[in-house]
């Protein structure tokens, strides 16, 4: 049986990219809060994503993780929690459909409030403030109350991710993501670009095959429900651990902020708190694996992060840039298949292709992140290993964040709908064309 981790216990850990609360018992009262809280995920659903995610270790699924870099507390509303699980749904049809694998699918959503940051304070004007760390922490406006790290919005985040979760839960259980109506999904959009034309073909072959499937007698009920999962950075952890409870069936601990947990690139130093943290808890783990990561890095990590082993337990999502990822990731996944293990191995094209644009916008190519992808799945097809997924920040909003892409956007294009409030997001479009194009991959 194993136990929560106590405060003290956290707090005695090594700690980096960690709020400082002016008011130490404002933390405590806010911490008394969320133990108390219900949880959000289940252990089971935990287990049931870490099964499916030991098919994706297997070479028998595909991993399609995306949603915003950061949400936002504003951004909770139906429309956008719509848009943001339709745009993935339409991205998900497309790769089932294409190339014939099933997809695992997995929001980063519920629980993304929360953004690491290289540079603690922002200048604007000759006037300095701490810098925006995401709504978990404190305010997007440039204010000196605004920017002051507040503990009760720790309590809201929870808050947001139950009613994003609510409404994620019923729109997929509910008959929303019913497959037969999946010409619907992008009905609002269509015919502004040819990859829509492309998806409305495809939509309709899909309603095709369906017809006939039912027509044979195939059991309908498969059809009309998926599995959607939540997954968010273990960033914050003081709302980590208070949201971490023991199962009552297996009483082992599970972390029930997200079904899967991810470690960022800048917190998963070996001895380090987060790494202790989800060690102890059964959820599949994500860890980010940037261009500097040595195999042996890789290897400690999946070693102390899973020692036993467990099918789905590890998931390296590496995010080496498109110039960079044919050099450094053959001998990264070399190593770790050469120990033996199965990890699932996915690709994030967006953290390694940040650029500031000539006019101030922090964006990405949209090339550069379809570049990534077919480094990715050259080494792994070099190699003889699965690329098991691709992990995105997407909107379903025709935002102008990303340059590039089917619309070709420009710099210029930027500032008309630059909407994040941190990293660029491909937009509705982009991410449909990156489908089509991850797609035409699996299938070759
Ligand atoms: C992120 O996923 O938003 C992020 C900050 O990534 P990384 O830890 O890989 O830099
Ligand atoms: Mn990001």
């Amino acid at each position: 049986m194993s136990s929560i981790m106590s405060r003290e216990e956290l707090r005695a850990l090594p700690q980096v990219q960690q709020p400082s609360y002016p008011d130490p018992a404002a933390l405590e009262s806010a911490i008394d809060t969320m133990e108390k809280l219900p949880p959000l995920v289940f252990a089971g659903e935990c287990d049931d994503l870490r099964q499916k995610l030991a098919d994706v270790a297997d070479g028998r699924a595909f991993l399609l993780q995306g949603g915003d870099c950061a949400e936002s507390f504003e951004a909770v509303t139906a429309d956008n929690i719509k848009a943001k699980l339709l745009v993935q749904l339409s991205m998900a049809v497309v790769m089932t459909y294409a190339a014939q694998v099933p997809v695992v699918k997995v929001g980063r959503i519920a629980g993304q409030y929360a953004k690491p940051r290289s540079n603690g304070n922002e200048t604007r004007d000759g006037v300095t403030y701490p810098s925006y760390r995401g709504d978990a922490i404190n305010g997007f406006d440039f204010s000196e109350a605004s920017r002051v790290h507040d503990p009760q919005r720790l309590v809201r985040m929870y808050n947001a991710s139950a009613a994003t979760l609510n409404l994620v839960r019923a729109f997929v259980k509910g008959g929303f993501a019913d497959l037969r109506g999946v010409h619907t999904w992008n009905r609002d959009f269509v015919g502004n670009s040819s990859v829509e034309t492309e998806y409305e073909e495809l939509a309709s072959e899909i309603d095709r095959a369906l017809a006939f499937m039912v027509a044979c007698g195939v059991d309908d009920r498969a059809l009309s429900t998926i599995d959607f999962y939540a997954s968010h950075e273990a960033l914050l952890l003081e709302y980590e651990r208070a949201l971490t409870r023991v199962d009552s069936r297996s009483q082992k601990l599970y972390g029930v902020s997200g079904h899967m947990l991810w470690i960022g690139e800048r917190t998963r130093q070996l001895d380090g708190a987060h790494v202790e943290l989800l060690r102890r808890v059964q959820n599949p783990l994500g860890i980010k694996l940037g261009p500097t990561t040595s195999p042996a890095d890789a290897l400690a990590l999946a070693d102390r992060l899973d020692p036993d082993r467990i099918p789905g337990r590890i998931t390296f999502i590496t995010r080496m840039g498109a110039s960079k990822v044919r050099d450094v990731l053959p001998a990264i996944v070399e190593a770790v298949e050469a120990s033996g293990r199965k990890v699932a191995w996915v690709c994030d094209p967006m953290h390694g292709n940040t650029f500031e644009s000539t006019n101030g916008y922090k964006t990405r190519a949209f090339a550069d992140v379809v570049e990534e992808v077919h480094g990715f799945f050259d080494v792994h097809d070099a190699l003889g290993t699965w690329p098991g997924g691709v992990h995105v920040e997407l909107t379903g909003d025709d935002v102008t964040e990303c340059v590039g892409g089917v619309h070709q956007l420009s710099e210029e294009d930027l500032g008309s709908r630059y909407e994040t409030v941190c990293d660029p997001r491909l937009n509705r479009n982009q991410s449909l064309e990156l489908a089509f194009m991850v797609a035409a991959r699996l299938r070759a």
